[in-house]
Protein backbone atom coordinates (compact mmCIF):
# COMPACT_ATOMS: atom_id res chain seq x y z
CA UNK A 1 0.00 0.00 0.00
CA UNK A 2 1.22 3.54 -0.42
CA UNK A 3 2.15 5.95 1.47
CA UNK A 4 -1.50 7.85 2.91
CA UNK A 5 -1.28 11.52 1.87
CA UNK A 6 -1.61 14.38 4.18
CA UNK A 7 -2.94 18.01 2.58
CA UNK A 8 -1.08 20.54 4.51
CA UNK A 9 -2.25 24.46 4.50
CA UNK A 10 -0.20 27.68 5.92
CA UNK A 11 0.95 30.48 4.92
CA UNK A 12 4.13 30.88 6.53
CA UNK A 13 6.37 29.00 4.01
CA UNK A 14 8.52 27.99 7.22
CA UNK A 15 5.60 26.24 9.05
CA UNK A 16 4.81 25.00 5.95
CA UNK A 17 8.46 23.20 5.25
CA UNK A 18 8.77 22.14 9.00
CA UNK A 19 5.79 20.17 9.01
CA UNK A 20 6.01 18.69 5.58
CA UNK A 21 9.54 17.52 6.87
CA UNK A 22 7.41 16.07 10.57
CA UNK A 23 4.68 14.59 8.24
CA UNK A 24 7.39 12.74 5.95
CA UNK A 25 9.58 11.67 8.25
CA UNK A 26 6.24 10.00 10.08
CA UNK A 27 5.91 7.75 7.14
CA UNK A 28 2.92 10.21 5.45
CA UNK A 29 3.14 11.62 2.23
CA UNK A 30 3.18 15.40 2.51
CA UNK A 31 1.08 17.91 -0.07
CA UNK A 32 1.24 21.96 0.30
CA UNK A 33 -0.79 24.44 -0.16
CA UNK A 34 -0.40 27.80 0.46
CA UNK A 35 -4.06 29.38 0.78
CA UNK A 36 -7.56 27.70 1.57
CA UNK A 37 -8.38 28.69 -2.01
CA UNK A 38 -5.98 26.18 -3.30
CA UNK A 39 -6.88 23.79 -1.20
CA UNK A 40 -10.36 23.49 -2.06
CA UNK A 41 -8.97 23.02 -5.58
CA UNK A 42 -6.74 20.34 -5.13
CA UNK A 43 -9.38 18.38 -3.23
CA UNK A 44 -11.76 18.71 -6.02
CA UNK A 45 -9.28 17.27 -8.54
CA UNK A 46 -8.20 14.33 -6.16
CA UNK A 47 -9.03 12.74 -2.37
CA UNK A 48 -7.24 13.50 0.16
CA UNK A 49 -8.08 11.03 3.50
CA UNK A 50 -5.81 14.25 6.06
CA UNK A 51 -5.81 17.79 5.71
CA UNK A 52 -3.77 19.88 8.47
CA UNK A 53 -4.78 23.72 8.31
CA UNK A 54 -3.53 26.71 9.88
CA UNK A 55 -6.25 28.91 11.57
CA UNK A 56 -5.08 32.60 11.12
CA UNK A 57 -4.53 32.67 7.62
CA UNK A 58 -5.57 35.93 5.09
CA UNK A 59 -8.32 35.84 3.17
CA UNK A 60 -10.30 32.80 4.19
CA UNK A 61 -9.26 31.42 7.62
CA UNK A 62 -8.95 28.06 8.73
CA UNK A 63 -12.60 28.28 10.16
CA UNK A 64 -14.12 29.30 6.90
CA UNK A 65 -12.06 26.78 4.99
CA UNK A 66 -13.21 23.78 7.51
CA UNK A 67 -16.67 24.48 6.99
CA UNK A 68 -16.15 24.88 3.28
CA UNK A 69 -14.36 21.75 3.17
CA UNK A 70 -16.54 19.40 5.94
CA UNK A 71 -19.63 20.43 3.57
CA UNK A 72 -18.29 19.29 0.29
CA UNK A 73 -16.10 16.45 1.53
CA UNK A 74 -17.47 15.03 4.70
CA UNK A 75 -14.83 12.27 5.39
CA UNK A 76 -12.04 14.21 5.23
CA UNK A 77 -10.42 14.19 8.72
CA UNK A 78 -8.71 17.63 9.62
CA UNK A 79 -6.71 18.45 12.20
CA UNK A 80 -6.33 21.91 12.93
CA UNK A 81 -3.23 24.34 14.40
CA UNK A 82 -3.93 26.30 16.72
CA UNK A 83 -2.47 29.54 18.14
CA UNK A 84 -1.38 30.78 21.05
CA UNK A 85 -3.66 33.15 23.14
CA UNK A 86 -5.84 33.02 20.29
CA UNK A 87 -9.07 34.20 20.82
CA UNK A 88 -11.03 30.44 20.17
CA UNK A 89 -11.39 27.50 21.89
CA UNK A 90 -10.98 23.89 21.04
CA UNK A 91 -14.37 23.56 21.35
CA UNK A 92 -14.99 26.04 18.49
CA UNK A 93 -12.16 24.38 16.30
CA UNK A 94 -14.01 20.83 16.85
CA UNK A 95 -17.07 22.40 16.17
CA UNK A 96 -16.01 23.55 12.90
CA UNK A 97 -15.55 20.08 11.59
CA UNK A 98 -11.73 19.43 12.98
CA UNK A 99 -10.76 15.71 14.36
CA UNK A 100 -8.25 17.00 16.38
CA UNK A 101 -5.79 19.71 17.26
CA UNK A 102 -1.92 20.46 17.55
CA UNK A 103 -1.36 23.54 19.37
CA UNK A 104 1.62 26.00 18.44
CA UNK A 105 4.71 25.10 18.19
CA UNK A 106 4.42 21.75 18.56
CA UNK A 107 7.17 18.83 18.37
CA UNK A 108 7.56 16.22 16.27
CA UNK A 109 6.37 13.45 18.68
CA UNK A 110 3.22 15.52 19.56
CA UNK A 111 2.27 15.78 15.32
CA UNK A 112 2.82 11.94 15.25
CA UNK A 113 0.77 11.06 18.29
CA UNK A 114 -1.96 13.62 16.72
CA UNK A 115 -1.75 11.95 13.16
CA UNK A 116 -1.63 8.08 14.55
CA UNK A 117 -4.43 8.62 16.21
CA UNK A 118 -6.00 10.30 13.24
CA UNK A 119 -5.01 7.08 10.59
CA UNK A 120 -6.66 4.86 13.19
CA UNK A 121 -9.65 6.27 13.30
CA UNK A 122 -9.85 6.39 9.87
CA UNK A 123 -9.05 3.10 9.11
CA UNK A 124 -11.77 2.16 12.15
CA UNK A 125 -14.54 4.43 10.08
CA UNK A 126 -13.44 2.55 7.10
CA UNK A 127 -13.77 -1.04 8.34
CA UNK A 128 -17.08 -0.21 10.23
CA UNK A 129 -18.39 1.21 6.84
CA UNK A 130 -17.08 -2.13 4.87
CA UNK A 131 -18.70 -4.41 7.99
CA UNK A 132 -21.76 -2.44 7.72
CA UNK A 133 -21.82 -2.80 3.83
CA UNK A 134 -20.90 -6.77 4.47
CA UNK A 135 -23.92 -6.98 6.92
CA UNK A 136 -26.31 -5.37 4.07
CA UNK A 137 -25.55 -7.63 1.51
CA UNK A 138 -25.98 -10.53 3.67
CA UNK A 139 -29.34 -9.34 4.76
CA UNK A 140 -30.43 -8.60 1.69
CA UNK A 141 -29.06 -12.34 0.51
CA UNK A 142 -31.01 -13.80 3.48
CA UNK A 143 -34.43 -11.89 2.44
CA UNK A 144 -33.81 -13.58 -0.54
CA UNK A 145 -33.36 -16.97 0.62
CA UNK A 146 -36.24 -16.84 2.90
CA UNK A 147 -38.53 -15.50 0.01
CA UNK A 148 -37.72 -18.25 -2.18
CA UNK A 149 -38.49 -20.53 1.08
CA UNK A 150 -41.77 -19.25 0.62
CA UNK A 151 -42.26 -20.14 -2.87
CA UNK A 152 -40.91 -23.10 -2.30
CA UNK A 153 -42.72 -24.40 0.26
CA UNK A 154 -45.78 -22.78 -1.21
CA UNK A 155 -44.66 -24.59 -4.67
CA UNK A 156 -44.04 -28.14 -3.10
CA UNK A 157 -47.57 -27.71 -0.49
CA UNK A 158 -49.34 -27.21 -4.13
CA UNK A 159 -47.30 -30.13 -5.76
CA UNK A 160 -48.37 -32.32 -2.66
CA UNK A 161 -51.77 -31.92 -2.26
CA UNK A 162 -53.01 -33.33 -5.99
CA UNK A 163 -51.61 -36.67 -5.61
CA UNK A 164 -53.21 -36.63 -1.77
CA UNK A 165 -56.38 -35.48 -3.17
CA UNK A 166 -56.12 -38.41 -5.23
CA UNK A 167 -55.11 -41.17 -3.00
CA UNK A 168 -57.92 -39.96 -0.28
CA UNK A 169 -60.83 -40.01 -2.98
CA UNK A 170 -60.01 -43.96 -3.86
CA UNK A 171 -59.68 -44.50 -0.42
CA UNK A 172 -62.78 -43.14 0.41
CA UNK A 173 -64.56 -45.47 -3.10
CA UNK A 174 -62.69 -48.51 -1.18
CA UNK A 175 -64.27 -47.28 1.99
CA UNK A 176 -68.06 -46.81 0.59
CA UNK A 177 -67.46 -50.42 -0.88
CA UNK A 178 -67.08 -49.38 -4.54
CA UNK A 179 -64.17 -52.23 -4.70
CA UNK A 180 -66.21 -54.76 -3.57
CA UNK A 181 -66.44 -56.22 -0.15
CA UNK A 182 -64.02 -54.96 2.11
CA UNK A 183 -62.95 -58.05 5.56
CA UNK A 184 -62.76 -56.01 8.67
CA UNK A 185 -59.44 -55.93 8.51
CA UNK A 186 -59.34 -54.12 5.38
CA UNK A 187 -61.59 -51.75 6.63
CA UNK A 188 -59.73 -51.15 9.52
CA UNK A 189 -56.40 -50.47 7.63
CA UNK A 190 -57.77 -48.16 5.17
CA UNK A 191 -59.54 -46.23 8.07
CA UNK A 192 -56.27 -45.35 9.57
CA UNK A 193 -54.24 -44.73 6.10
CA UNK A 194 -57.64 -42.54 5.54
CA UNK A 195 -57.30 -40.66 8.83
CA UNK A 196 -53.46 -39.84 8.47
CA UNK A 197 -54.41 -38.38 4.85
CA UNK A 198 -56.43 -36.28 6.47
CA UNK A 199 -53.99 -35.32 8.80
CA UNK A 200 -51.45 -34.93 6.04
CA UNK A 201 -53.47 -32.67 4.33
CA UNK A 202 -54.43 -30.50 6.95
CA UNK A 203 -50.58 -30.18 7.24
CA UNK A 204 -50.06 -28.62 3.92
CA UNK A 205 -53.25 -26.41 3.95
CA UNK A 206 -51.33 -25.20 7.50
CA UNK A 207 -48.12 -24.77 5.42
CA UNK A 208 -50.26 -23.00 2.34
CA UNK A 209 -51.85 -20.69 4.76
CA UNK A 210 -48.18 -19.90 6.25
CA UNK A 211 -46.99 -19.07 2.97
CA UNK A 212 -49.70 -16.78 2.31
CA UNK A 213 -49.14 -14.74 5.18
CA UNK A 214 -45.39 -14.42 4.85
CA UNK A 215 -45.85 -13.39 1.46
CA UNK A 216 -47.93 -10.58 2.84
CA UNK A 217 -51.01 -11.61 0.60
CA UNK A 218 -52.80 -12.45 4.04
CA UNK A 219 -55.53 -14.57 4.18
CA UNK A 220 -58.58 -13.45 2.74
CA UNK A 221 -61.60 -14.08 4.65
CA UNK A 222 -64.87 -14.31 3.55
CA UNK A 223 -67.25 -13.16 6.04
CA UNK A 224 -70.62 -14.28 6.42
CA UNK A 225 -73.22 -14.45 9.25
CA UNK A 226 -73.22 -17.72 11.47
CA UNK A 227 -73.77 -19.47 14.68
CA UNK A 228 -71.09 -20.00 16.97
CA UNK A 229 -72.65 -23.41 17.91
CA UNK A 230 -72.64 -24.91 14.76
CA UNK A 231 -69.45 -24.03 13.85
CA UNK A 232 -68.12 -25.43 17.27
CA UNK A 233 -70.22 -28.52 16.33
CA UNK A 234 -68.61 -28.49 12.93
CA UNK A 235 -65.03 -28.81 14.75
CA UNK A 236 -65.98 -30.78 17.59
CA UNK A 237 -67.62 -33.54 14.66
CA UNK A 238 -63.95 -34.07 13.28
CA UNK A 239 -62.35 -34.80 16.37
CA UNK A 240 -65.19 -37.14 18.19
CA UNK A 241 -63.38 -40.22 17.59
CA UNK A 242 -60.21 -38.82 18.96
CA UNK A 243 -61.90 -37.61 21.95
CA UNK A 244 -63.45 -40.86 22.68
CA UNK A 245 -60.18 -42.72 22.18
CA UNK A 246 -58.65 -39.95 24.73
CA UNK A 247 -61.27 -40.14 27.01
CA UNK A 248 -61.41 -36.53 27.31
CA UNK A 249 -64.77 -34.74 28.27
CA UNK A 250 -66.09 -32.45 26.03
CA UNK A 251 -68.23 -29.54 26.81
CA UNK A 252 -70.37 -26.93 24.44
CA UNK A 253 -71.54 -24.55 27.21
CA UNK A 254 -72.62 -22.48 23.99
CA UNK A 255 -76.27 -20.91 24.01
CA UNK A 256 -77.74 -21.92 21.05
CA UNK A 257 -79.58 -18.77 21.62
CA UNK A 258 -76.55 -16.49 20.97
CA UNK A 259 -76.64 -13.70 18.55
CA UNK A 260 -75.02 -14.65 15.81
CA UNK A 261 -71.56 -13.22 14.97
CA UNK A 262 -69.91 -11.89 11.57
CA UNK A 263 -67.11 -14.70 10.55
CA UNK A 264 -65.37 -16.47 8.03
CA UNK A 265 -66.87 -19.92 8.83
CA UNK A 266 -64.34 -22.36 7.12
CA UNK A 267 -61.76 -19.83 8.89
CA UNK A 268 -63.60 -20.27 12.60
CA UNK A 269 -64.02 -24.26 12.58
CA UNK A 270 -60.19 -24.16 11.70
CA UNK A 271 -59.58 -22.35 14.59
CA UNK A 272 -61.44 -24.34 17.06
CA UNK A 273 -60.03 -27.70 15.51
CA UNK A 274 -56.51 -26.37 16.14
CA UNK A 275 -57.71 -24.79 19.80
CA UNK A 276 -59.30 -28.33 20.64
CA UNK A 277 -56.94 -30.62 19.34
CA UNK A 278 -53.78 -28.90 21.11
CA UNK A 279 -56.08 -28.76 24.55
CA UNK A 280 -56.41 -32.82 23.44
CA UNK A 281 -52.92 -33.12 22.68
CA UNK A 282 -51.84 -31.54 26.22
CA UNK A 283 -54.79 -33.21 28.73
CA UNK A 284 -54.42 -36.62 30.28
CA UNK A 285 -57.01 -39.18 30.04
CA UNK A 286 -59.98 -38.19 31.77
CA UNK A 287 -59.82 -34.67 31.19
CA UNK A 288 -62.09 -31.91 29.72
CA UNK A 289 -62.73 -29.18 27.69
CA UNK A 290 -65.13 -27.00 27.72
CA UNK A 291 -66.37 -24.07 25.31
CA UNK A 292 -67.65 -20.74 26.75
CA UNK A 293 -68.44 -17.37 26.21
CA UNK A 294 -67.29 -14.80 28.62
CA UNK A 295 -69.61 -12.28 27.93
CA UNK A 296 -68.91 -8.86 25.79
CA UNK A 297 -66.37 -6.34 24.58
CA UNK A 298 -66.91 -3.32 26.34
CA UNK A 299 -67.59 -1.77 22.55
CA UNK A 300 -70.35 -4.54 22.52
CA UNK A 301 -69.92 -5.34 19.20
CA UNK A 302 -67.48 -8.55 19.79
CA UNK A 303 -68.25 -11.70 21.61
CA UNK A 304 -65.62 -13.10 23.98
CA UNK A 305 -64.94 -16.60 23.09
CA UNK A 306 -63.06 -19.37 25.92
CA UNK A 307 -61.33 -22.59 25.03
CA UNK A 308 -60.40 -23.87 28.08
CA UNK A 309 -58.86 -27.72 28.84
CA UNK A 310 -57.55 -29.48 32.31
CA UNK A 311 -54.58 -29.97 31.20
CA UNK A 312 -50.95 -30.10 31.47
CA UNK A 313 -50.35 -26.11 31.45
CA UNK A 314 -47.68 -24.16 29.40
CA UNK A 315 -44.67 -22.25 31.67
CA UNK A 316 -45.14 -19.22 32.15
CA UNK A 317 -41.73 -18.61 30.32
CA UNK A 318 -43.27 -20.05 27.32
CA UNK A 319 -46.63 -18.30 27.58
CA UNK A 320 -45.79 -15.31 25.41
CA UNK A 321 -44.44 -17.16 22.49
CA UNK A 322 -47.24 -19.76 22.25
CA UNK A 323 -48.81 -17.88 19.24
CA UNK A 324 -44.94 -17.67 17.52
CA UNK A 325 -44.29 -19.18 14.07
CA UNK A 326 -42.54 -23.15 14.47
CA UNK A 327 -43.23 -22.21 18.73
CA UNK A 328 -43.29 -26.23 20.41
CA UNK A 329 -43.00 -25.77 24.11
CA UNK A 330 -39.63 -27.59 24.54
CA UNK A 331 -40.38 -28.77 28.19
CA UNK A 332 -43.56 -30.87 27.47
CA UNK A 333 -41.66 -33.02 24.72
CA UNK A 334 -44.87 -33.69 23.04
CA UNK A 335 -44.07 -32.96 19.46
CA UNK A 336 -46.83 -33.92 17.07
CA UNK A 337 -47.61 -30.60 15.39
CA UNK A 338 -46.28 -27.92 13.18
CA UNK A 339 -45.63 -25.44 15.58
CA UNK A 340 -48.04 -23.27 12.83
CA UNK A 341 -51.59 -23.76 14.59
CA UNK A 342 -51.54 -21.32 16.93
CA UNK A 343 -50.23 -18.63 14.98
CA UNK A 344 -52.17 -19.27 12.36
CA UNK A 345 -55.35 -18.97 15.00
CA UNK A 346 -53.79 -15.67 15.92
CA UNK A 347 -53.69 -14.52 12.44
CA UNK A 348 -57.21 -15.60 11.54
CA UNK A 349 -58.64 -13.96 14.81
CA UNK A 350 -56.87 -10.56 14.07
CA UNK A 351 -58.21 -10.96 10.43
CA UNK A 352 -61.54 -10.78 12.04
CA UNK A 353 -60.17 -7.42 13.87
CA UNK A 354 -60.53 -9.71 17.02
CA UNK A 355 -57.66 -10.11 20.02
CA UNK A 356 -56.42 -13.77 21.62
CA UNK A 357 -54.82 -14.53 24.54
CA UNK A 358 -53.39 -17.76 26.32
CA UNK A 359 -53.89 -18.04 30.61
CA UNK A 360 -52.67 -21.05 32.08
CA UNK A 361 -50.90 -22.71 35.12
CA UNK A 362 -48.86 -25.66 35.53
CA UNK A 363 -50.31 -28.47 35.95
CA UNK A 364 -53.87 -27.37 36.15
CA UNK A 365 -54.63 -26.19 32.38
CA UNK A 366 -54.67 -23.91 29.55
CA UNK A 367 -57.41 -21.17 28.56
CA UNK A 368 -57.45 -19.90 25.07
CA UNK A 369 -59.49 -16.77 25.03
CA UNK A 370 -60.27 -14.53 22.01
CA UNK A 371 -63.16 -12.30 20.60
CA UNK A 372 -65.61 -12.44 17.96
CA UNK A 373 -67.43 -9.92 15.96
CA UNK A 374 -71.17 -9.78 16.05
CA UNK A 375 -73.69 -9.42 13.46
CA UNK A 376 -74.59 -5.83 13.30
CA UNK A 377 -73.75 -2.23 11.51
CA UNK A 378 -70.60 -1.81 13.03
CA UNK A 379 -68.71 -4.55 12.13
CA UNK A 380 -70.17 -5.23 8.80
CA UNK A 381 -69.03 -1.92 8.44
CA UNK A 382 -65.66 -2.93 9.47
CA UNK A 383 -65.05 -6.30 8.10
CA UNK A 384 -66.65 -5.89 4.94
CA UNK A 385 -67.57 -2.28 3.49
CA UNK A 386 -64.40 -0.88 4.38
CA UNK A 387 -61.66 -3.09 3.62
CA UNK A 388 -64.01 -3.72 -0.15
CA UNK A 389 -64.12 -0.17 -0.81
CA UNK A 390 -60.18 0.08 -0.10
CA UNK A 391 -59.65 -2.41 -2.37
CA UNK A 392 -61.95 -1.24 -5.52
CA UNK A 393 -60.07 2.21 -5.14
CA UNK A 394 -56.91 0.69 -5.53
CA UNK A 395 -57.67 -1.47 -8.54
CA UNK A 396 -59.86 1.45 -10.14
CA UNK A 397 -63.21 -1.00 -9.56
CA UNK A 398 -66.69 -0.44 -8.76
CA UNK A 399 -68.14 -1.17 -5.59
CA UNK A 400 -72.37 -2.06 -5.02
CA UNK A 401 -74.38 -2.59 -2.23
CA UNK A 402 -77.59 -4.75 -2.63
CA UNK A 403 -80.00 -4.11 -0.38
CA UNK A 404 -83.01 -6.78 -0.22
CA UNK A 405 -86.03 -6.63 1.95
CA UNK A 406 -88.23 -9.14 2.70
CA UNK A 407 -92.13 -7.57 3.24
CA UNK A 408 -95.03 -9.06 4.36
CA UNK A 409 -98.47 -7.37 2.59
CA UNK A 410 -100.50 -9.24 4.76
CA UNK A 411 -99.17 -8.53 8.41
CA UNK A 412 -97.66 -5.04 6.99
CA UNK A 413 -94.26 -5.93 8.65
CA UNK A 414 -90.80 -7.46 7.13
CA UNK A 415 -90.99 -10.89 7.08
CA UNK A 416 -88.54 -12.22 8.76
CA UNK A 417 -86.61 -15.22 7.69
CA UNK A 418 -86.31 -18.79 9.72
CA UNK A 419 -82.93 -19.72 10.09
CA UNK A 420 -83.72 -22.86 8.25
CA UNK A 421 -85.22 -21.19 4.86
CA UNK A 422 -81.73 -18.73 5.25
CA UNK A 423 -79.97 -21.48 4.23
CA UNK A 424 -81.99 -22.10 0.34
CA UNK A 425 -82.60 -18.44 0.22
CA UNK A 426 -78.37 -18.12 0.72
CA UNK A 427 -78.04 -21.44 -1.49
CA UNK A 428 -79.84 -19.30 -4.47
CA UNK A 429 -78.50 -15.99 -4.08
CA UNK A 430 -74.66 -17.54 -3.97
CA UNK A 431 -75.99 -19.18 -7.61
CA UNK A 432 -76.87 -15.69 -8.61
CA UNK A 433 -73.79 -13.94 -7.73
CA UNK A 434 -70.20 -14.38 -7.85
CA UNK A 435 -68.51 -16.62 -5.75
CA UNK A 436 -65.99 -13.25 -4.84
CA UNK A 437 -69.14 -11.61 -3.49
CA UNK A 438 -70.23 -11.12 -0.24
CA UNK A 439 -73.94 -11.91 1.18
CA UNK A 440 -74.87 -11.44 4.75
CA UNK A 441 -78.30 -11.45 5.93
CA UNK A 442 -78.84 -8.93 8.60
CA UNK A 443 -81.09 -9.31 10.55
CA UNK A 444 -83.36 -11.70 9.07
CA UNK A 445 -85.52 -9.60 6.85
CA UNK A 446 -82.68 -8.05 5.30
CA UNK A 447 -79.94 -9.26 3.05
CA UNK A 448 -77.15 -7.73 1.82
CA UNK A 449 -75.13 -8.80 -1.27
CA UNK A 450 -71.56 -6.58 -1.27
CA UNK A 451 -70.21 -6.78 -4.69
CA UNK A 452 -67.32 -5.46 -7.11
CA UNK A 453 -69.73 -4.33 -9.56
CA UNK A 454 -71.01 -0.97 -11.21
CA UNK A 455 -74.72 0.76 -10.12
CA UNK A 456 -76.08 -0.48 -13.69
CA UNK A 457 -75.19 -4.35 -12.79
CA UNK A 458 -75.87 -4.19 -9.04
CA UNK A 459 -79.70 -3.08 -10.16
CA UNK A 460 -79.96 -5.46 -12.79
CA UNK A 461 -78.79 -8.37 -10.18
CA UNK A 462 -81.05 -7.12 -7.72
CA UNK A 463 -84.31 -7.14 -9.53
CA UNK A 464 -83.41 -10.88 -10.94
CA UNK A 465 -82.86 -11.37 -6.92
CA UNK A 466 -86.32 -10.13 -6.86
CA UNK A 467 -87.76 -12.75 -9.07
CA UNK A 468 -86.06 -15.57 -8.13
CA UNK A 469 -86.79 -15.05 -4.33
CA UNK A 470 -90.52 -14.43 -5.33
CA UNK A 471 -91.09 -17.53 -7.86
CA UNK A 472 -88.85 -19.93 -5.94
CA UNK A 473 -90.87 -21.06 -3.90
CA UNK A 474 -87.83 -20.34 -1.12
CA UNK A 475 -90.16 -17.80 0.87
CA UNK A 476 -93.61 -17.83 2.56
CA UNK A 477 -96.47 -17.22 0.11
CA UNK A 478 -97.21 -13.71 -0.47
CA UNK A 479 -94.07 -12.32 0.80
CA UNK A 480 -92.78 -9.35 -1.23
CA UNK A 481 -89.04 -8.78 -2.10
CA UNK A 482 -87.81 -5.14 -3.01
CA UNK A 483 -83.95 -4.70 -3.66
CA UNK A 484 -82.25 -1.34 -3.43
CA UNK A 485 -78.81 -0.51 -4.45
CA UNK A 486 -76.11 2.08 -3.61
CA UNK A 487 -72.80 1.82 -5.44
CA UNK A 488 -69.39 3.37 -5.40
CA UNK A 489 -68.12 5.50 -7.56
CA UNK A 490 -71.00 8.06 -7.17
CA UNK A 491 -72.33 10.40 -9.58
CA UNK A 492 -70.87 13.29 -6.88
CA UNK A 493 -69.09 12.81 -3.98
CA UNK A 494 -66.21 11.16 -2.47
CA UNK A 495 -65.35 8.04 -0.91
CA UNK A 496 -66.07 9.30 2.59
CA UNK A 497 -69.02 10.44 1.29
CA UNK A 498 -69.94 6.94 0.09
CA UNK A 499 -68.90 4.99 3.53
CA UNK A 500 -71.01 7.75 5.44
CA UNK A 501 -73.85 6.71 3.02
CA UNK A 502 -73.25 3.08 3.60
CA UNK A 503 -72.66 3.58 7.44
CA UNK A 504 -76.23 5.93 7.41
CA UNK A 505 -78.06 2.65 5.70
CA UNK A 506 -77.01 -0.05 7.91
CA UNK A 507 -77.31 1.97 10.96
CA UNK A 508 -80.98 2.79 10.00
CA UNK A 509 -82.01 -0.49 9.53
P1 LIG B 1 -48.38 -27.46 17.26
O1 LIG B 1 -48.89 -27.66 15.87
O2 LIG B 1 -47.00 -27.92 17.45
O3 LIG B 1 -49.31 -27.91 18.32
P2 LIG B 1 -49.24 -24.85 17.99
O4 LIG B 1 -48.85 -23.52 17.42
O5 LIG B 1 -50.63 -25.28 17.84
O6 LIG B 1 -48.24 -25.88 17.37
O7 LIG B 1 -48.84 -24.84 19.51
C1 LIG B 1 -47.58 -24.40 19.92
C2 LIG B 1 -47.19 -24.94 21.27
O8 LIG B 1 -47.97 -24.34 22.30
C3 LIG B 1 -47.42 -26.42 21.42
O9 LIG B 1 -46.35 -27.18 20.89
C4 LIG B 1 -47.51 -26.54 22.96
O10 LIG B 1 -46.21 -26.54 23.50
C5 LIG B 1 -48.18 -25.26 23.37
N1 LIG B 1 -49.64 -25.46 23.56
C6 LIG B 1 -50.63 -25.10 22.71
N2 LIG B 1 -51.84 -25.38 23.21
C7 LIG B 1 -51.65 -25.94 24.42
C8 LIG B 1 -52.52 -26.45 25.45
N3 LIG B 1 -53.85 -26.43 25.30
N4 LIG B 1 -51.94 -26.93 26.58
C9 LIG B 1 -50.60 -26.93 26.71
N5 LIG B 1 -49.73 -26.48 25.79
C10 LIG B 1 -50.23 -25.98 24.65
Amino acid sequence: MGKERVLIVDDEPMVLDMVSAYVSHIGFEPVTARTGKEVLERLRNEPFPILVTDIKMPEMDGFELMEKVKSEFPDIHIIAMTGHGASYTFTDVVTAGATDYLNKPFTLDEMMAKLNRVSRERELIRDLKQKSAELGSANEELQRLNNLKSIFVSGVSHELRTPLTVIKEFISLMLDGHGGTLTEDQREYLGIAHKNILRLTNLIDTLLDFSRIESGKGLQLKFESARLTEIVEDASITLSQMLEEKRIEFENRLDPDMPPVLIDRNRLVEVFINLINNAMKFTPAGGKITIDTRGLTESRDYLKVLVGDTGIGIPPEDLPRVFDRFYQAQSTGISMGSGLGLAITKEIIEGHQGLIRAESRLGYGTSFLFTLPLLGANNIFRLIIQPMLVEAEKDGLSFSMIRIKLWDPKMKKDAALSYDSWGSVKYALQKMVRSVDTIVPFPNSLIYIFSFIDGKLAREIGERVEVKLTQGGYLPKGTEVQSKNYSYPLDTGSVEDFLKGCRQLIKTE
